[in-house]
């Protein structure tokens, strides 16, 4: 038995995996097949490659690892939003309550769509006050490799077939692990890889402006979305921690470098927490703030989190709050609650799968 330690495939470029081949004495053709088996049709065992000889496929499962991540749940929800709970601590390893190794990922179909929103860290070191993910801090951030790999799983799931949006809003601040963010949407883009538009491809941020302005010099055309959830500062640095080294007229300034460098409209998130932020005062110093960004606003209601004091807001607030942004000439839509009854609420199931909650 060899000791290399196997590569992750869905770290490798199709050079890279050339020129791994070459020094394995392998043809170069072959890469061509294995990405082909991969990401066209799929597998995720080496005995399947059936136009590869066995003692290739033999020596091919010694330095290449396909799956990296074992899905330890799985939960479907009425509305038909799937999530998996995926660990990455080794396949063989006892797997029971360990957080540390684990994120989310999940399939939201709607009738025009398949969107799957991934993680880009274990855990999150951001830390807002109203969210499971960031309650015990980060643990790690995910290579490419095991950002694409959720895409790739997510789109393996019965009844799922293409994907068409991607979402980084899962688990993580994607632009804190910005190299590793990029290569996998440049896999998850590419006609090689995952094949998905970048234009269909989101990278959400709570904000780190240097990052935003790097982002915005990379031919990426992605759509960037700012997770704003408070129009004024002071409410900001309640909710979410790393808003007391940024500030949104900091983020307003990145923001709109990204918007000139690019032409792609913003997003801006909003989380509407009951009597928090949901009320009208909130909706008018929002519209301020996207009509200076020349923004979408995408308001999303909050789904409780056990243990945490925040609440679902009353629809009648939702339906004023959204009145006032229309009014102003903001465009705005309520985002559809979906699987509320699977631990919706992003790094609730990871908690609830180790007994936190
Ligand atoms: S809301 Fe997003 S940025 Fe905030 S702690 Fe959760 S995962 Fe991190």
């Amino acid at each position: 038995m060899s000791d290399v330690v196997p590569t992750h495939i869905f770290d490798l470029t199709p050079e890279a995996l050339t020129d791994s081949f070459k020094a394995m004495r392998l043809p170069a053709f072959r890469s061509k097949q294995v990405l082909q088996w991969i990401y066209e049709k799929q597998v995720d065992s080496w005995d399947t490659m059936t136009n590869l000889g066995k003692a290739d496929r033999v020596k091919l499962s010694e330095h290449f690892t396909i799956l990296r991540g074992q899905t330890v749940r799985h939960q479907l929800a009425t509305d038909g939003v799937q999530k998996l709970l995926v660990d990455w601590s080794g396949a063989k390893l006892p797997i029971v309550t360990n957080t540390s190794n684990q994120t989310e990922c999940v399939m939201i179909p709607s009738e025009s769509r398949k969107t799957a929103c991934i993680s880009s860290q274990v855990g999150c070191p951001v830390g807002c006050k109203f969210c499971a993910s960031g309650l015990d801090g980060v643990d790690q951030n995910l290579t490419s490799g095991q950002i694409v790999e959720q895409v790739w799983q997510l789109a393996r799931m019965q009844g799922v077939g293409r994907i068409s949006n991607v979402v980084f809003m899962g688990m993580g601040e994607p632009l804190a692990n910005f190299n590793e963010v990029v290569k996998a949407v440049q896999f998850i883009n590419a006609p090689w890889g995952m094949g998905i538009s970048a234009r269909k491809i989101t990278v959400s941020t709570v904000g780190l402006p240097a990052q935003i302005r790097r982002l915005a010099d990379i031919d990426l055309p992605i759509t960037l979305a700012i997770s704003l959830h408070a129009p004024n500062d002071d409410l900001r640095r309640q909710l979410i921690p790393w808003a007391d080294y940024v500030s949104i007229a900091q983020l307003l300034e990145a923001g709109q470098y990204f918007f000139r460098k690019t032409g792609r409209e913003i997003t801006l998130e909003y989380i509407l927490l009951g009597r928090v932020n949901d009320q009208l005062e909130h909706a008018y110093e929002l519209a301020k703030v996207a009509r200076s960004l020349r923004s979408n606003v995408n308001l999303i209601r909050y789904n409780e989190v056990t243990g945490l004091p925040y609440k679902r807001p009353d629809t009648k607030d939702v339906l004023a709050f959204e009145e006032v942004l229309r009014d102003k000439g903001v465009n705005v839509h309520i985002r559809a609650s979906r699987g509320r009854d699977i631990a919706a609420a992003c790094g609730q199931l990871r908690r609830e799968n180790a007994g936190t909650c």
